[in-house]
């Protein structure tokens, strides 16, 4: 089967396996009315979607959600550690936290010979990766989260 010139961009609306729309404005168009269509006439089930939980989508449209939206490329960075700004900000964190070499020794299973390499660890614990993809909102609740766990650790040597 052969795509016509000037078709190859069609997408195939969710709620009518029938309907190949040309992707962009029309076809949003066309997901709106159809979803509406749907709807009168189906329960639909909502799920959230993955890159952002205010993004309420019918179970439906789940995959073609996931394609086109716009928090994406926040989460593909989340899974790739791309070094960012986050990194410097957190490295000073954890400069400023073990500072004093008696407190690195019992940090988790860190060798005790062992200097501490902010790097490093982050690098194995994927804390830059937690970092990246984070709005500055929630980057904020992250390192408030950090401090509390790193203070619990901290009292109870
Ligand atoms: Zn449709
Ligand atoms: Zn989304």
């Amino acid at each position: 089967m052969t795509t016509p010139r000037g078709y190859e961009n069609l997408v195939q609306c969710p709620y009518n396996k029938v309907h190949q729309v040309e992707n962009g404005r029309r076809f949003q168009t066309h997901l709106i009315r159809c979803r509406r269509e749907y709807e009168k006439t189906h329960s639909t089930e909502k799920v959230y979607c993955p890159f952002n939980t205010t993004h309420l989508i019918n179970e439906l449209e789940r995959g073609l959600h996931m394609e086109t939206c716009p928090d994406r490329v926040a989460v593909d960075k989340f899974v790739a550690p791309i070094v960012d700004s986050s990194n410097s900000l957190y490295k000073n964190d954890s400069i400023k936290m073990f500072s004093t070499p008696s407190t690195a020794d019992d940090w988790d299973a860190q060798p005790p010979t062992e200097a501490y390499n902010p790097e490093k660890y982050c690098e194995e614990n994927n804390i830059i990766r937690k970092c990246n993809g984070m709005q500055p909102a929630q980057r904020k609740a992250f390192r408030q989260n950090e401090h509390l766990r790193l203070g619990n650790i901290r009292e109870h040597q």
